[in-house]
């Protein structure tokens, strides 16, 4: 089919030119004198994304699911019990994972459109006056249904219990897209993959651990030998890995690192917000029945909307026009959400337009199908987002006036729709307005 791969699956992202072009290069040796140089910078620069100053990032050979693991078998034993909710099914994955290492997880069922109950989860531990919970497992972002969960009242309720358990977060289709403070909420163990807000493709799954999930690494009987923290942090010391690293994704990483530290990572957190509101107003022009599956506005993820069907309507039949007509790949709905939902998954490295061209598709694939939507009314309440929160220009030249009405006064054009309802504060996540972006008016 001509044209590009529309890719709007929360992941794997769209991978930018600059790092195609840095993964693009010969092999080298990995025990070579110059090698310790692109490693100890990238171990150093990658706890910047994870906002940690404490905590010891650690780069596998893995995806997120190899996060997971490394993260539970370094700091536990067969038989300990962890909390954990779910919500989603990259939650129940996690548990299952869990489950498996021989640990005994005490779950928490919640709706799936909803997230972390911190209230519940602060009762629990309040009633463990025995601190027989190790651990709580939550995923910051469920990807499956487009939930984020509040993390900074999760962790108010963890102190306010007073209790010792390791948080362990699952970041990764959150971390580098959506605001995470690994320091300041004390987050013990945060695990995220290279193919989403990294923008490169899958292979890596990047852990940061806190000194206090180092320490429990002395009581932890989990077995483990790929993953084994201790074999990292001895060949890491040297600038080294413990067995062949990639190096296209070790040199691709160093440029997703460049990037973000370019863009800075408040600025991208809130053009995440900004292009995730375009999409939340195009469901809302859409009506029919559509709606997210995130229940309230304070679950609404800035990476990825799962979008609800009507009732005997089936999505996988959008998905699957969009991807055969219109070269669109849009998420599919998993495990119990399958046919019920698509996912637009608005991450990574993206603009307006690219994300007006998934919402464009995905209208189109639904009318193929049948839903009855007005042509182009998803699109237009999108693009008038885009429109009313855009960043006001630069004068063209010291010679020209503006072409913007907002800095040449008297000029004529179509003036800017009412205001969408403002991105302002989510849940205890305070977000800072875009760099130069103007408030919506
Ligand atoms: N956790 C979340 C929130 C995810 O979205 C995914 C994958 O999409 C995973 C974990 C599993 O990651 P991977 O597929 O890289 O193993």
């Amino acid at each position: 089919m001509p044209g590009r791969n529309f890719l709007f699956v929360p992941g794997p992202t769209n991978v930018p030119d600059r790092i195609l072009r840095a993964m693009n290069r010969a092999m080298e040796d990995h025990r070579s004198s110059a090698f310790p140089e692109l490693a100890t910078g990238l171990l150093r620069d990658l706890r910047k994304v994870f906002k940690t100053t404490t905590g010891q990032a650690f780069i596998f050979p893995a995806t997120g699911t190899g996060g997971w693991e490394a993260a539970l078998v370094n700091t536990r034993s067969p038989g300990d019990r962890i909390l954990a909710p779910r919500y989603g099914q990259f939650s129940h994955l996690w548990i299952d994972l869990a489950q498996r290492h021989g640990l005994r997880v005490d779950i928490i069922d919640v709706d799936w459109g909803e997230g972390a109950p911190s209230d519940r989860i602060g009762e629990i531990l309040s009633q463990d006056t025995q601190h027989e919970i190790k651990g709580i497992l939550i995923v910051h972002n469920e990807t499956a249904t487009g939930v984020t969960s509040d993390l900074g009242a999760v962790r108010n309720a963890i102190d306010a219990a007073q209790h010792p358990a390791l948080l362990y977060v699952d970041g990764v289709s959150s971390i580098g897209s959506i605001d995470f403070r690994m320091d300041e909420w004390k987050v013990d163990l945060a695990i995220t993959g290279s193919q989403k807000g990294l923008m490169l493709p899958a292979g890596l799954g990047l852990v940061c651990a806190s000194p206090k999930a180092l320490a429990a690494r002395e009581q932890a009987k989990c077995p483990r030998v790929f993953f084994d923290f201790g074999d990292m942090i001895r060949s890491n010391a040297t600038g080294y890995f413990p067995y062949t690293p990639s190096i296209p994704m070790l040199y691709g990483l160093r440029e997703s690192l460049a990037i973000i530290s370019e863009e800075g990572l408040d600025n991208i957190f809130a053009r995440h917000q900004r292009l995730a509101e375009g999409v939340r107003a195009a469901v809302r022009a859409w009506g029919g029945g559509l709606k997210l599956c995130a229940k309230a506005p304070k679950w609404y993820s800035n990476t990825v909307s799962a979008i609800m069907m009507p009732e005997g309507t089936n999505a996988a039949d959008v998905i699957d026009v969009a991807f055969r007509r219109y070269n669109l790949a849009l998420g599919a709905g998993l495990a119990r959400m399958a046919g019920k939902l698509f996912r637009i998954g608005h991450l990574g490295d993206l603009n307006e337009l690219m994300l007006l061209g998934a919402i464009a598709g995905a209208e189109m694939a639904m009318r193929d199908v049948g839903l009855q939507l007005t042509p182009g009314v998803g699109v237009a309440a999108a693009a008038e987002h885009y429109r009313s929160t855009a960043v006001p220009l630069a004068p063209r030249t010291a010679a020209g006036p503006s072409p913007d009405p907002a800095l040449t006064p008297g000029a004529k054009s179509s003036p800017p729709p009412p205001p969408p309802r403002a991105a302002r504060r989510r849940g205890g996540l305070r977000l800072s307005r875009p760099r130069g972006c103007r408030r919506a008016r």
